[in-house]
């Protein structure tokens, strides 16, 4: 028999956090912090060491959202990449969503190229059939010189092989890259390779995001050295650019109205591409408004 937890509230630990598109879905926090947690840019997670919760929090945490949270219909499992949990007990969370949440439409979730490659084309598809519908992989770049500098933990290939593998699932695939994250060195080449990879990749989804150095952490320290430099907000528009200009896709929303970053846009691609590089060259002129420094965060 399951052990349930008395329901006090969500069983939130630390800073959580959930990509825009999930602001309105049940956060439910089924991990701590970040398996891989090395990228040098990051320090979300920097402060918890990685554990999977204890089952009967989880499951005291979707007891909670089934009272008083009917009227959301999504649920992102938090924190850092919870896909990297064990198969059977990722099923047994999707299978009491299913049990006791039945109006959620889709379970979302943040995963990293080891966490895909850890589970088989099969097992994907399994997940997919219990409510697993949507993952969200940062890949920052699809250069592989910055992608090592920066301790991504994986190549642009493999990023291609694990992004094909979620799609190949039938599941929804979200990207998020990085501008500035090259550099002011190597903007332009961390552009056209990020382009290039999104366009090998096709996703149903894909979002732009801006490095803000973060104290602590080692690209801030490198940055502190003096040597790394942000390129300056004319030159992180024409990475934006460049970025645009070289991404091919099927079928794809892109967005990038995160908060880091200056030029809020959303569009379909590729029906949308030539609004996109119309709208950054206009702020390029100065002809739109960028998002001041004091309303940016990451
Ligand atoms: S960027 Fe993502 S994968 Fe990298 S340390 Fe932060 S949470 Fe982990």
């Amino acid at each position: 028999m399951e052990r349930i937890r008395e329901s006090e509230g969500m069983h939130y630990e630390g800073i959580c956090i959930r990509p825009p598109p999930e602001a309105s879905s049940i956060l439910l926090q089924v991990t701590l912090g970040c398996s891989h947690n090395k990228c040098t840019f990051c320090g979300t997670f920097k402060e918890k060491q990685f554990q999977i919760k204890a089952d009967d929090i989880i499951l005291s945490d979707i007891l909670f959202a089934s009272k008083y949270m009917q009227g959301q219909d999504q649920v992102f499992l938090m924190d850092g990449d919870a896909l990297i949990i064990p198969q059977k007990r990722l099923l047994w969370i999707l299978e009491r969503i299913q049990e006791h949440l039945p109006w959620v439409k889709r379970v979302g979730a943040y995963a990293n190229t080891k966490s895909i490659s850890m589970k088989s084309p099969q097992e994907l598809i399994e997940l997919r059939e219990n409510g697993l519908g949507m993952l969200y992989l940062g890949v920052e770049t699809g250069d592989d010189e910055i992608r090592k500098k920066i301790d991504k933990g994986s190549t642009a290939q493999q990023c291609l092989e694990m992004g094909r593998r979620v799609k190949d699932a039938g599941m929804e695939l979200t990207l998020t890259l990085l501008l500035g994250i090259g550099g002011k060195t190597k903007s332009l080449v961390h552009a056209r390779a990020t382009g290039e990879l999104i366009s090998a990749i096709d996703p149903e989804y894909f979002s732009l995001l801006t490095v803000i150095l973060i104290p602590g952490t080692p690209l801030w320290e490198e940055h502190e050295r003096g040597d790394f430099a942000m390129p300056d907000e004319r030159g992180l528009l024409m990475e934006m650019r460049e970025i645009i200009a070289h991404t091919n896709v099927s079928h794809c929303f892109f967005a990038s109205h995160h908060a880091s970053n200056y030029l809020p846009i959303r569009a379909w691609l590729p029906e949308g591409k030539q609004d996109v590089l119309d709208a950054i060259d206009a702020a390029l002129r100065g002809e739109i408004g960028l998002r001041p420094e004091w309303m940016r965060a990451f």
